[in-house]
């Protein structure tokens, strides 16, 4: 089912998943805040890579580095340089454009990541591409445009105390490699995995959450011998897409896999594929998979003058390792997920709106439900005894239909509602959110059935 946008952006709002940042103020553009029920889809998902790439694969660690970190470490790894977008100025409506999205836009076909400044300016120009703003063209030259957000540290405001908010979390992992290195005392090959906030000053942020100046990332980075005759890189691709499909869900004819070509690929990588979900605006990168052979570690070893080799306790040599990067934004994630679970289904009296999100990522698992006031208080104490084990929330206003169309809107997959027969007979109803099937459980049955089912 093909979704709009404006449609899903509205639901996630009255329904207390994602809000306009700074709203009552009139915002700050391009800015999310979390809800109550987006916070716990974010802790869900962050909680889940988190196991899968950190806490259950045998080879990894985890870290959390800071967000400030010594500049030295963006001239080593080459964003003071080279983290520049190419930006262009509409002459006429003063709007402010990233060149290489104005090109991608109308031709999606091309793939223009590895263009100078001059073949995006003719490239323009020869194909009359308009201000998207006020459909003219008469734009400025390009110009390379700094994506990192710049303050100064302490009390006195001069060179020597800018720093920079990060862009990336990895290049924490990178200055603290050897450290991880030598305290767990691991031997190659291991994993560092981080998840963190990111910073950029993107030129043209939008799309809702895709795109944003502030966002959170999980990134890990790989590191193995140089000699190691094992296809790394097809391991953490396959993880990628194992944890996508087997774990969130994500239905494998939502994405894509694309391999960078040669003239895109980054000057230090040996081998780049991004996974690219089918978002309602366009097919848009998800989540990079890099091989960054050993650019970074002897990028950080020429600036820090450290020696950062590792000793092979095997052969005895000393090198540099290489390194695998799957890195993904938290954000982006979310965002398919939104896309993929919003459902608007024609039923009996009308329409509803349902979120189909995987048990693992639900706010709630189960709602409790008096059928009338006069069961509120049973409620209550089942609510609070299904607390322990489960995600509950209670729910006693609104006729049970509205009530039902409430938890939909929201993805709890389970609906147990005390009625009639509680008392006597020692049952509840318990309701399905995607059949909408309803079947009679006993109380004492109660949290084995819920179990099974979630
Ligand atoms: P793009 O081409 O979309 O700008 P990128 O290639 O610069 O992305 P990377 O530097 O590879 O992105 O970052 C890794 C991941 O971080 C991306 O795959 C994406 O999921 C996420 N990400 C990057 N920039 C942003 C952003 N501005 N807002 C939200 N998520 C982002």
């Amino acid at each position: 089912m093909k979704i709009e946008m404006e449609k899903l952006i509205a639901h996630l709002k009255a329904q207390g998943f994602i809000f306009q940042g700074s709203e009552i103020y009139g915002g700050l553009a391009n800015s999310w805040d979390y809800g109550p029920l987006g916070a716990e889809i974010k802790a869900k998902l962050k909680k889940l890579w988190w196991g899968f790439f950190v806490k259950k694969n045998p080879h990894n660690l985890g870290l959390d580095s800071s967000i400030i970190l010594n500049s030295k470490v963006w001239e080593a790894s080459g964003h003071l340089r080279n983290f520049n977008d190419p930006l262009i100025d509409c002459k006429e409506c003063k709007s402010r454009w990233r060149a290489d999205k104005l090109i991608e836009e109308k031709f999606p076909e091309l793939n223009v990541g590895g263009w100078t400044n001059q073949q995006l300016e003719e490239f323009i120009t020869a194909k009359k591409i308009l201000c998207p703003k006020c459909q003219k063209q008469s734009f400025t030259n390009i110009r390379q445009f700094a994506l990192m957000f710049k303050t100064n540290q302490g009390v006195v405001e001069d060179e020597g105390s800018v720093v920079y908010l990060r862009p990336e979390t990895a290049q924490g992992i990178f200055a603290q490699y050897k450290n991880c290195q030598r305290a767990m005392r691991k031997k190659l090959p291991f994993g560092i995995g981080q998840i963190g906030k990111s910073f950029r000053n993107e030129i043209t942020p939008g799309n809702f959450i895709f795109r944003t100046r502030e966002f959170e990332q999980m990134e890990l980075e790989f590191f193995f011998a140089p000699s190691d005759n094992f296809d790394w890189f097809e391991y953490w691709l396959n993880q990628v897409q194992t944890f996508l499909k087997d774990v969130l869900k994500i239905h494998p004819n939502n994405f894509l896999v694309r391999e960078h070509n040669k003239e895109e690929l980054a000057h230090y990588a040996k081998r780049t594929v991004d996974i690219e979900f089918k978002y309602p605006f366009g097919t848009g990168e998800l989540w990079g998979i890099a091989h960054r052979g050993d650019f970074d570690l002897s990028q950080h070893q020429k600036f820090s003058a450290q020696d950062l080799t590792y000793l092979d306790p095997n052969t005895n040599e000393r090198y540099l390792p290489y390194v695998i990067e799957p890195s993904v934004g938290v954000e982006r994630l979310m965002l398919a997920i939104f896309c993929q679970a919003y459902t608007e289904e024609a039923v009996e009296n009308g329409e509803r709106v349902v979120m189909k999100l995987p048990n693992n990522l639900v706010p709630y698992q189960v709602a409790v439900f008096p059928l009338q006031k006069q069961q509120n208080a049973a409620a209550e104490q089942l609510y609070e005894e299904l607390l322990v084990d489960f995600d509950a929330v209670l729910d006693v206003t609104g006729n049970i239909g509205k009530r039902y169309r409430r938890q939909d809107a929201i993805g709890t997959p389970l609906c147990v509602t005390i009625d009639f027969d509680t008392e006597t007979e020692k049952t509840v109803t318990v309701r399905d959110r995607d059949t909408m099937k309803q079947v009679k459980v006993a109380l004492s049955e109660l949290k084995n059935y819920l179990t099974t089912k979630l």
